[in-house]
């Protein structure tokens, strides 16, 4: 069978088991989506604060352009000449913000994550990480040189149990979670990690903060804040492009770490840097990020309501966070659930396997500070409905 063929048969069978993905084109009106005519609650967004679909953040950002500055193109890396002075206050201002000494930004969460851990990680390092990080921690640990090993997802006593039987045969440790995880909505337990940390010498911890920061922490710094471990933490990294709505990855850290990632890891190195003009926007979103307590505030009074309502009906989610699962279990019950509930105008999508581990397809309900507690209520009657085929 030549190639092409065997691609068309395996999406016949992922067809076949409900896992056949497809793109689907929306038109956007604030936290609402069009489709085939159909408005919906777009429940499927990593816009937690609702800045994306904010009209009046977006003029008033309009409102500082200039045809000097609006620049769409860096034209090169930030190491050729693609490093804007506007590169550096951000830089600074987050560094400032997680009282760090240095930080970086990279063109993407993925980008980030994929560079990152083969730059830090030699063939003297061993990589432990939680079970469920995402897929761009998976890979970037594959395109390292470190060991390798996961340890449940959120079991503290076996990765205490990895880290006493390893740590003597590494130069270093470094254990990679994320903070909140984007399938199941759970929390980790940063501090119990930082206490692990403190008996070895060479342990090292990296955060991914991708749908904590905005959203967690008093100036929504993210679990970290929250927890109150920020110091304790090596690398603490996150995404611009969810709750921040813009684009772009971050690391705050050591000026060492920033300058060794600066000289070693391949995609800052060889990627053209974001345009001018995103750094912009980034910024100017930063400088207001603390005082969005409103929405912070919002975002969890909606979260604690879904996730209520979902607990009294016997479905009993893992979440204590903004992003609400709900299983299914087969892939294609996933699918009928989304599809109904998309008929009854709520815009959610069934995460499938590979995403998900085989046998726990779910909806996964992705809350924002744009919803109204009315819509909430309704959308909690819409899945009890759905669910007992009503
Ligand atoms: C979304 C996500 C990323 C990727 O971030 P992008 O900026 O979208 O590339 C990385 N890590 C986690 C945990 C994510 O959920």
């Amino acid at each position: 069978m030549n190639a092409i063929s065997s691609f068309e048969n395996e999406l016949v069978h992922l067809r076949a088991v409900g896992n056949l993905r497809s793109l689907h084109p929306l038109e956007h009106d604030g936290p609402y989506v069009l489709q085939h005519g159909r408005r919906m609650l777009n429940l499927s967004s990593n816009d937690y604060l609702g800045l994306a679909s904010d009209e009046g953040l977006r003029a008033a950002f309009l409102d500082r352009l200039t045809p000097e500055n609006f620049l769409m193109s860096a034209s090169s890396s930030r190491l050729l000449a693609g490093d804007f002075p506007i590169c550096g206050q951000v830089e600074e201002l987050l560094a400032g913000m997680y009282g760090k000494e240095a930080a970086l930004v990279f063109n993407s969460g993925y980008h980030m994550n994929v560079g990152i851990l083969p730059a830090l990680a030699g063939d003297n390092t061993l990589i432990v990480a939680d079970k469920l990080v995402h897929a761009s921690l998976i890979d970037g640990i594959r395109l390292s040189k470190a060991a390798f090993c996961r340890f449940r997802h959120g079991d503290m006593e076996q990765l205490d149990m990895i880290l006493e039987r390893s740590h003597a045969k590494y130069r270093q440790i470094i254990v990679a979670v994320e903070s909140v995880y984007s399938m199941d909505g759970d929390k980790a337990c940063l501090p119990q990690i930082c206490d692990m940390k403190r008996h070895y010498g060479n342990v090292f911890i990296y955060v991914d903060e991708a749908h904590a920061f905005g959203v967690l922490g008093e100036n929504g710094l993210g679990l970290a804040e929250e927890q109150g471990c920020i110091h304790d933490l090596d690398y603490i990294c996150g995404t611009f492009g969810k709750a921040l709505a813009s684009v772009g990855g971050f690391i705050v850290c050591s000026r060492v770490v920033r300058e060794y990632l600066v000289n070693r890891m391949r995609p800052f190195i060889y990627s053209t840097a974001l345009p001018p003009l995103n750094w912009m926007w980034t910024l100017f979103l930063l400088r207001q990020l603390k005082d969005m307590k409103m929405r912070r505030r919002h975002l969890a009074n909606l979260s604690a309501v879904l996730r209520e309502a979902l607990r009294d009906a016997g479905t009993i989610p893992l979440t204590s966070t903004h992003i609400v699962p709900l299983l299914a279990g087969e892939s294609n019950q996933a699918a009928r659930w989304a599809e109904q509930l998309q008929y009854r105008g709520f815009y959610v999508l069934p995460v499938r396997p590979p995403t998900v581990p085989e046998g726990t397809a779910r909806l996964r309900f992705s809350l924002a500070a744009s919803m109204k507690g009315k819509e909430i209520d309704n959308l909690a009657q819409n899945i009890l409905e759905v669910k007992d085929g009503i």
